[in-house]
């Protein structure tokens, strides 16, 4: 987040002869807002008013739109508070840590299927946008690499992705001086298709990017025909160009509830694979995933390496210090869930998101806009009321519900949205609460509508949420 400068208004200053231990007579006093106060307060003051402040934030609980895990276990919690002094980048004094990391990249280039022959490799990294801007480097810098040694020019490298993919695609692009290509969406398809993927590339495209699980509506990209595809371009025109499957949310969902579908290593065009730890990895925020199907496809020169703590040791990071804690929390849900107890909670995700879209479209308000091959409901309404779902998500925010409501870009920009993502902890208990809520809330926009057009039908009562 980008924080801009406030003009602090009048500070009065803190009192210092208070004893520490009656904290509460802080509380007569204003705090300096936007600069650091000349002198502290005590511990449990601090704490008190930061924690009551706090309380104004939306309860994590009722965020129903986000994908990031809100809850772990307490014995993950306790290995977290561990380890949160422990600098991940310290390999040579925290080895084990450094163990652990080798570990689970290894789960995961498994996990994703990479051949036997295939010597995959991968780092954590705070999140998918990390990995995505580092994957996709990695192949920009394999195609100049072919370029010069094939004497031609390097100046106008593109890469192709689809208007539904997430903002870092579009960050990738201009960050790092790529020409993005983007594949309109369109009001029947929420993603790319194959064919309009061929239709744009070229001697220069670096990358083709295919999403399982996108942001806006959680769309599954069509990655086996659009690597098809790839692989008779290469028979024909010589391109080797790699696809880039960004499984931010459905990488740790699909090998579980649908291990068949072929979107991963299996597919020899699919080169590197991002995933998202805090979202279906079940980790708290902080921790991506990227793995690379093979050394090679990570070019030696981006490879730096380090010896000022200790040993000599490869990175390929954007940031240079960073937390462990989430590494480890991720650790102990892998080895805690193992295979099986993955599977147990994709599954319950899926079955309690099916049960809310069969109650959402069996309403006759709402109908669904994705299929379900992820549990992320996107629901619009069925007729036009003349309020919009931005009113309505707002209705719902007065009783805790966050639901987000948004546009969908390109040409289906027109058509806005909702979406629920069932996560780990929303019960079926809570979806039922949830779909009486959405309901009322409905309602009530709807008369509060019709008394505004119909003055003279007397208001009606007892519409009030409770
Ligand atoms: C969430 C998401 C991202 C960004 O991931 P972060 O881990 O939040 O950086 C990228 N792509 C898709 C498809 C996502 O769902």
């Amino acid at each position: 987040m980008l924080a801009k400068k406030v003009n602090p208004p009048e500070i009065s200053g803190i009192k210092q002869e208070i004893s520490p231990t009656y904290s509460m007579r802080y509380f007569t006093e204003s705090i300096p807002k936007y600069q650091i106060p000349g002198d502290g307060m005590p511990a449990n003051a601090a704490y008190q008013l930061i924690h009551d402040a706090l309380q104004f934030d939306g309860l994590t609980a009722f965020n129903i739109g986000s994908f990031t895990t809100t809850w772990m276990e307490p014995e993950a919690e306790k290995l977290i508070m561990e380890n949160l002094g422990k600098n991940f980048i310290d390999r040579f004094e925290y080895p084990e840590t450094a163990e652990i990391h080798q570990r689970i990249v290894n789960m995961l280039g498994r996990l994703f299927n990479a051949p036997e022959e295939a010597d995959f490799c991968g780092s954590a990294t705070v999140g998918s946008s990390e990995v995505i801007e580092l994957g996709l480097l990695a192949h920009k810098w394999t195609w100049k690499k072919n370029r010069i040694k094939q004497g031609k020019s390097t100046d106008n490298p593109n890469i192709i992705f689809g208007a539904d993919a997430h903002i870092c695609w579009d960050k990738f692009a201009r960050y790092f001086d790529v020409e993005p290509r983007i594949i309109p969406m369109e009001k029947d398809r929420f993603c790319i298709d194959a064919k309009s993927v061929i239709e744009r590339i070229d001697e220069n495209t670096i990358c083709v990017g295919a999403i399982m699980g996108t942001t806006f509506t959680g769309a599954c990209e069509p990655v086996k025909e659009i690597n098809d595809l790839l692989i008779q371009v290469k028979e024909e025109e010589g391109w080797d160009i790699p696809i880039h499957v960004d499984a931010a949310s459905a990488g740790f969902i699909l090998p579980f509830v649908n291990p068949k579908l072929e979107w991963d290593f299996r597919l020899p065009q699919v080169r590197s694979i991002n995933v998202s730890g805090h979202k279906f990895g079940l980790v708290y925020p902080e921790v991506g995933w990227l793995i690379f199907k093979n050394q090679t496809d990570l070019p030696e020169d981006l490879i730096f390496y380090v010896n000022y703590l200790g040993d000599t040791m490869p990175t390929y990071t954007l940031n240079f210090s960073r937390g462990s804690d989430m590494v480890l929390a991720q650790y102990y849900n892998l080895l805690h869930l193992g295979h099986s107890g993955y599977t147990n909670v994709m599954n319950n995700c899926m079955n309690n998101a099916r049960y809310l879209a069969h109650m959402l479209t069996d309403s006759d308000i709402f109908k669904l806009v994705n299929n379900l091959e992820l549990p992320v409901i996107t629901f619009r309404f069925k007729n036009t009321p003349v309020f919009t779902p931005f009113q309505l998500s707002q209705k719902l925010r007065e009783r805790g519900w966050i639901l987000p409501a948004y546009n969908l870009p390109e040409n289906a920009h027109d058509m806005t949205v909702m979406r629920v993502v069932v996560r780990e902890t929303f019960s079926r208990d809570m979806a039922e609460t949830f779909y009486v809520d959405l309901i009322k809330a409905y309602q009530m926009l709807d008369e509060t509508e019709k008394e505004h057009l119909e003055p003279n039908v007397s208001p009606r009562r007892g519409h009030h949420m409770t």
